[in-house]
């Protein structure tokens, strides 16, 4: 049902563009938006969204807006391994309740992989303020170099 349901203009990332709801920014354009999950399941884990398309999912996003998100989809996971250095780096982007999916605006996790490390629960455990502040002032010093 969450793959084929109406878009809910209320979902929190809708808000977040609105600026309704606050973020950890990295990144913004007139398109696209990227914001450090609060839930994170590896240090630096980050999303990145598609701003004027009320698209639930990877199946209802039109190309050219799908190719703005990919585009710095690839510019913060350079920017991520590059400030981070990771052992490696997983872009994923899930579909669905029954995928894994439970903020119901298109997005794609940017998560860093750290040798010996395995990941935190998905939408799990929201990480300390002061952490999250830490990391993206890192992190925009580097995007801003
Ligand atoms: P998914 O489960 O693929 O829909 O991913 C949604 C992601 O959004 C999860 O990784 C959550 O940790 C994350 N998330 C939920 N609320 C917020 C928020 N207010 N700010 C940043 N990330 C969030």
């Amino acid at each position: 049902m969450s793959l084929h349901g109406d878009y809910d203009p209320q979902n929190i990332f809708a808000q977040i563009i609105r600026g309704q709801a606050p973020c950890y920014k990295l990144y913004e354009d007139e398109d696209v938006l990227a914001f450090l999950d609060v839930f994170p399941q590896s240090y630096g884990h980050t999303l990145v969204i598609p701003k004027r398309v009320a698209a639930r999912n990877i199946l209802d996003v039109d190309s050219d807006s799908l190719a703005k998100v990919m585009t710095v989809v690839q510019r913060l996971a350079r920017v991520l391994v590059e400030e981070l250095e990771p052992a490696g780096v997983q872009v994923a982007q899930f579909n669905g309740a029954p995928a894994g999916q439970t903020v119901f605006h298109l997005h794609m996790h940017i998560v860093p992989r750290y040798a010996g490390e395995k990941l935190e629960l998905h939408a799990s455990a929201r990480a300390e303020a002061s952490l999250l502040e830490q990391l993206q002032a890192r992190l925009l010093r580097r995007i801003n170099a």
